[in-house]
């Protein structure tokens, strides 16, 4: 039986995602910002995959709080950099963490070696790429994970486009939307998205698992 999940996370953004899809299960949905500061360790995110580190973020906080908590952990991989920066995404200009010096250097190493790319719709682009998520609910009284991953195609673009959303989104372009995901509205990049995915993934798994019970 789950009746409650804490998301590992202070990130208000993706605590209102987790709620919203969650929350039609029946599950009651609290993240790091309704507990105490230190209820939960921070965690150093280094590990090889977007699962470890996910893993590594729910098991330490499901520990600490001894109840069922979920992590995650994403980034973006461009296929002319053989999937960089991957889990070095967040940090790929240096810490602390820089949006803007982040994508600066992704257009300079993707000029540096002359990529160029024509997306399926005929956009000029310099890459493929696609972001990644990957999921980790850890459950204490059972010592288990359950894991779950999304992902979504696309291409990095030579010059940023869009305002919205964070990180990389102004030079990931989705020939499915016809725009970058900077330029694609919240609920629009929801729906395709690696992160909505991911939480698709787990909440059928969980539907699955605890479907009668829930
Ligand atoms: P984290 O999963 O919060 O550690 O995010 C890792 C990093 O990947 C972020 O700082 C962003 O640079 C990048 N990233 C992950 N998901 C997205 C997204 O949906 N849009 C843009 N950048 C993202």
């Amino acid at each position: 039986m789950l009746k409650s999940i804490v998301i590992a996370t202070r990130n208000k953004g993706k605590a209102a995602e987790f709620r919203d899809m969650l929350s039609p299960l029946g599950i009651e949905v609290l993240s790091l910002l309704d507990l105490p500061e230190g209820a939960a360790p921070d965690v150093v995110e280094d590990g090889e995959t977007f699962a470890a580190n996910a893993e590594k973020k729910a098991r330490a906080a499901a520990e600490a709080l001894g109840r069922p908590a979920l992590a995650d952990d994403s980034g973006l991989c461009v296929d002319e950099l053989d999937g960089a920066p991957g889990v070095y995404s967040a940090r790929y200009a240096g810490e602390p963490s820089d949006d803007a010096r982040n994508n600066e250097k992704l257009l300079r190493e993707l000029a540096a070696i002359g990529a160029e790319h024509t997306t399926a719709d005929g956009v000029a682009a310099l890459s493929p790429a696609r972001f990644v998520c990957a999921l980790a609910l850890y459950i204490p009284e059972q010592g288990r994970t359950i894991p779950a991953e999304g992902a979504v195609e696309g291409a990095i673009v030579p010059e940023p486009r869009g305002t919205g959303g964070f990180g990389y989104d102004p030079l990931f372009y989705v020939p499915g939307l016809g725009k970058t995901f900077g330029e694609a509205a919240p609920e629009e990049k929801h729906r395709v998205s690696h992160r909505g995915k991911a939480l698709l993934e787990l909440a059928e798994k969980l539907k699955h698992e605890f479907g009668g019970r829930l």
